[in-house]
């Protein structure tokens, strides 16, 4: 379907919504210390979309106007079958970008499948070239499988891929320039994001602590030439740089020092159907609901449509001590 004024989303802050992401599990084989407590209960199988209902929303959206679809999680390459959704979403007309995150533990099976899809973004997350400190940071990850990960991907060409490390402060700030170098060599991105508040996370007791983004690029500013981006490419919460000698862009996504609320562009649909209007706020309606008892697309797309209309000006994040927001960014969808 051809996209009209009447099919595109746009909130009561102007903002026009043409990116969504959807996770496709809350269950991931790693346990992040900044995402997950290591104890976590996940949801009944029932209560999460199946992938027709996940392909059905995503045909909707895109109909109301979404041009990118993000794919995540959880870790979304650990949902069985995942591939045929991945070639569903491919084929959905009007669809510009498809993107998935991964922590990269399984893409040495998958990478060569979701390209054949029409994947176009890659982001893999890795905040550390330490074996001991990945397996600290993850609890249960294995730095080997991500590294051929990102091989088996680059062996790809996918059209874009970037690294995305969050960095910590007492823990990896020290990974911030050989990661940097990692991307470099293989002239990949590279975003560092700002460690947000999301549920009661910690590390050996101690609540975790960002490090804000005027750090980072400060580290990286005296050993490298950098030029900033004059605009944001897609709207999105990452400020870009050109790093000098190479292809690579250095971005960083600053949740506390730069609140970008009002370029927000974006939805998030949660593995069991949520549609969230905002990842630091709880308003939320039941797609899965609406789609077991019967709704038409017509009927989803008009309850997006009203949805919409409550989505905040901005986000909220308390002090890193008390989160305020109680729900773990595996369930948020990152
Ligand atoms: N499992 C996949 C992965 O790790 O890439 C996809 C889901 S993960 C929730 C998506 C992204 O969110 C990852 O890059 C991860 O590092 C980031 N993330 C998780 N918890 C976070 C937090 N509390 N603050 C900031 N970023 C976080
Ligand atoms: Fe899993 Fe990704 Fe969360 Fe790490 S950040 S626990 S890999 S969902």
């Amino acid at each position: 379907m051809q996209e009209t004024a009447a099919t595109s989303l746009v909130d009561r802050f102007q903002r026009r919504i043409n990116y969504v992401r959807l996770s496709v599990t809350d269950r991931c084989d790693f346990r992040c210390t900044y995402c997950m407590a290591e104890d976590m209960t996940f949801l009944p199988r029932r209560d999460v979309l199946t992938l027709e209902e996940l392909a059905r929303i995503a045909r909707v959206f895109v109909r109301l106007g979404v041009a990118k679809l993000r794919v995540t999680g959880g870790e979304p390459l650990i949902r069985r079958d995942v591939c045929q959704l991945f070639r569903q979403l491919g084929a959905l007309d009007g669809l510009e970008e498809l993107a998935v995150t991964t922590n990269g533990s399984q893409l040495v099976q998958h990478a060569a499948a979701l390209r054949a899809a029409g994947v176009t973004t890659i982001n893999i997350s890795l905040d550390t070239l330490d074996p001991g400190k990945f397996r600290a940071l993850t609890r249960t990850g294995n730095l080997t499988d991500v590294l051929a990960g990102i091989e088996a991907a680059r062996a790809e060409n996918f059209p874009r891929m970037r690294i995305n490390s969050v960095i910590l402060r007492g823990n990896n700030e020290d990974d911030v320039l050989s990661l940097l170098d990692f991307a470099l060599a293989r002239e990949l991105d590279i975003a560092f994001i700002e460690e947000m508040p999301l549920g009661q996370v910690n590390l050996a007791g101690k609540p975790l602590e960002f490090v804000a983004s005027h750090d980072i690029l400060a580290t990286i500013g005296s050993r490298h030439g950098l030029r900033e981006e004059a605009a944001p490419r897609h709207g999105g919460p990452a400020r870009y740089w050109q790093v000098d000698g190479g292809p690579t862009r250095l971005g960083l996504i600053s949740p506390h020092s730069n609140n970008f609320c009002a370029s927000c562009n974006r939805l998030r649909v949660t593995a069991e159907g949520q549609l969230l209007l905002c990842l630091g706020n709880d308003h939320a309606i039941s797609l899965r609901d609406l789609l077991r008892d019967g709704a038409t697309d017509a009927e989803l797309g008009e309850a997006i449509r009203t949805a919409l209309m409550d989505k905040p000006e901005q986000h909220v994040f308390a002090q890193p001590d008390q989160p305020q927001i109680m729900r773990f960014m595996n369930a948020s969808g990152g």
